[in-house]
């Protein structure tokens, strides 16, 4: 099969053949339809994080169509979906607290596991997701990572109705839908003059969208930081009010700079999102199919894997990245 390969950090992908994996007792093997472009997989590629075994495949959104299963609970032809969480211990406080997202033995798809870059890959089906979707395969998989993780970040924040969202890339456009349909308001700040974004922020159903730099027009009940950026973490503390949340949505940001203690004092609170439970999982794509989100979607062909990582690097994507295999 051809997939894409990370065969050291800081490279490009290169593309390869290699042998169809064959799944063990537990595993399912998956045609791969398309597999979502995550900011993470940048932070791989780019070695913002350690060092997965080389070589790897990455891509952790994925779709596709059982081939072969080895469990009662899939068959071939059922169309599933794969995400960051491949495997845990099950048996650590983390994964017996409903904390599984944290359990320190983890292992997660497209980092320290094989993942969807492929035309075919396996994974434990206890970690997969039946997709009853209505949503084209493409349009699906941005749902696995930017919605999943978007979702449990947007759930850290409570009982909030004045939302700010910094960042207005995949996982911000999905939750913008998830944020309307509860009746909430959404004000997206998007980089100093990035007006495609802003505009595609109003026209998705924001409040209110501009760059970082202007005045947001209330003061907000909580703010999800989805950009990868630190210095966006006192921008956001000083525009809750007291009591509310900031929530950093990402894997890997670049370092906060020091901020006044007043900007926290009242009872603000900032807080990381780490990964996803299964859980997660099945209560947003319950209320993605009840709502009927939409995702916008750019498509590649795998040959084109490293176009779309720079397209996502540079910020010139709007909704998100797929890779069509
Ligand atoms: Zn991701
Ligand atoms: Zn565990």
């Amino acid at each position: 099969m051809r997939a894409a390969f990370l065969n050291q950090k800081g490279k490009s992908l290169t593309i390869g053949e290699v042998d169809i994996p064959e799944p063990t007792q537990g595993e399912i093997l998956i045609k791969v339809n398309a597999c979502g472009v995550c900011r993470t997989d940048l932070h791989i590629v780019d070695g913002d994080m350690p060092a997965p075994d080389f070589p790897r495949i990455p891509g952790h959104q994925i779709v596709g169509e059982v081939a072969l299963s080895t469990v009662a609970e899939f068959s071939p032809g059922q169309r599933v979906g794969v995400p960051w969480l491949g495997w845990t211990c099950g048996f650590c406080g983390y994964c017996n607290s409903g904390q599984e997202n944290l359990c320190d033995s983890a292992r997660f798809t497209g980092y320290d596991l094989n993942g969807g870059f492929a035309e075919f890959c396996v994974a434990d089906a206890r970690y997969c997701f039946l997709l009853d979707s209505n949503l084209t395969d493409l349009q699906a998989a941005p749902l696995l990572c930017a919605g999943l993780i978007g979702f449990r970040a947007y759930r850290m924040i409570g009982e909030s109705n004045k939302l700010g969202f910094f960042g207005f890339g995949s996982a911000a456009h999905i939750l913008l839908q998830v944020a309307l349909y509860e009746k909430k308001d959404v004000y997206a700040i998007t980089r100093t003059g990035d007006t495609v974004s802003q505009r595609f922020a109003r026209k998705l159903g924001a409040k209110w969208s501009g760059g970082s730099e202007e005045k947001i027009p209330v003061e907000l009940d909580a703010a999800i930081i989805f950009a990868p950026a630190g210095e966006l973490v006192p921008l956001a503390l000083s525009s809750i009010r007291k009591g509310g949340a900031v929530v950093c949505a990402g894997i890997h940001m670049s370092d906060i700079p020091s901020f006044r203690y007043e900007q926290l004092w009242g009872e603000r609170v900032v807080r990381s999102v780490a990964n996803l439970t299964r859980e997660d999982g099945e209560s947003f794509l319950k209320i993605a199919s009840e709502i009927q989100l939409e995702t916008v979607v750019k498509s590649y062909s795998l040959d084109h894997i490293n176009h779309a990582l720079d397209d996502l690097r540079l910020g010139r994507i709007q909704g998100s990245a797929v890779i069509e295999i």
